[in-house]
């Protein structure tokens, strides 16, 4: 570490102690230049349409962890269903958006090329480090050299939340990409952010401010939420929160109808398939129910709808 980023870790540290808890990141935040407020009745009158974008999803890693943290283990339905804490195997995904105007993007971002055996290079903290079981991780596409492989550059980045394992990827980001997230992903206060906010600040270093989506409240009162991105209805923000405050999830207009990705309102196909919300990674689990159960409603009403989930296929 050097001189500078242990001083600077030092004061968060020094701050954090003081106020007995610690934002969950210091990075800079301000409003999204991008997105255009739509209610549920116009989006979904469009979805089903065949649009102009492409979604690849791509597996950056596999990862093995406790099946407590993906799924509300305490669920009637899990109980019944005789689930107990196991190792539970998933994957951490970057989903590839191409516009035909506004390039490539991606929802989410992997891991990037160091993440799993240099974490310290990427800013993160022995104890996050540990935490993390890095041994149980098997990097597939770290998204330094995917984004390498592609003929055209990134445009930006839209996040379903800021949680370690779906920023992983942001060193690999070209720097000055816009980067996008739902609203008040820095602010959650808990002690633990004494350990955690360090290796979030490290992950986002270098990068603009993370630009906010502006929700404004769903004239038709099936959302929280929604926008249209780019205000031409190919790919459409969700506001979901309760996984985090600012969860979002995203639908995507593709030639082959709608795809949408839930980000980790669901974490896993069981808890998908029987609507129980995720395990003690979730931050409101009541929440994080409503939202769920909302987007189950939404690829119900529309059954081509193509629906990729956090953690597994
Ligand atoms: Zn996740």
């Amino acid at each position: 570490m050097n001189r500078a980023r242990l001083s600077k870790r030092l004061a968060l540290a020094a701050f954090c102690l003081g106020a007995a808890s610690c934002a969950y990141s210091s990075h800079a935040v301000r409003d999204s230049d991008l997105g255009k407020p739509i209610g549920a009745k116009a989006m979904e009158a469009a979805l089903d349409l065949p649009g102009p974008v492409t979604v690849d999803t791509v597996v950056s890693a596999d990862w093995i962890v406790p099946l407590a943290g993906l799924l509300n283990l305490g669920h009637a339905k899990a109980k019944a269903a005789g689930l107990s804490d196991r190792d539970e195997p998933m994957q951490i995904y970057f989903h590839a958006l191409r516009h035909p105007s506004r390039g490539l993007w991606v929802v989410d971002t992997g891991i990037a090329k160091d993440f799993k055996d240099h974490p310290a290079d990427l800013g993160i903290g022995w104890l996050v480090a540990r935490e993390l079981h890095l041994e149980k991780m098997t990097t597939r596409n770290a998204l330094g050299p995917w984004l390498a492989s592609q003929k055209e550059p990134l445009a930006g980045v839209m996040l379903t939340h800021l949680h370690i394992d779906h920023i992983s990827g942001m060193p690999d980001v070209p720097r000055g990409t816009p980067t996008f997230a739902g609203p008040g992903e820095t602010t959650p206060r808990a002690a633990t952010n004494l350990v955690l906010a360090g290796s979030i600040d490290g992950l986002l270093a270098g990068h603009g401010p993370l630009r906010q989506w502006q929700y404004q409240a769903d004239p038709d009162g099936v959302f929280e939420g929604l926008l249209d991105v780019f205000g031409d209805g190919s790919v459409f923000a969700i506001f979901a929160p309760g996984h985090t405050p600012g969860s979002t999830a995203y639908a995507v207009r593709t030639p082959q109808g709608p795809v949408l990705l839930v980000g980790d309102n669901c974490h896993t196909r069981w808890g998908w398939d029987h609507g129980v919300e995720p395990g003690h990674f979730t931050g409101d689990q009541t929440k994080n129910a409503v939202s769920l159960g909302r987007l189950k409603a939404l690829a119900a009403r529309h059954p081509a709808m193509v629906v990729r989930l956090g953690h597994q296929e």
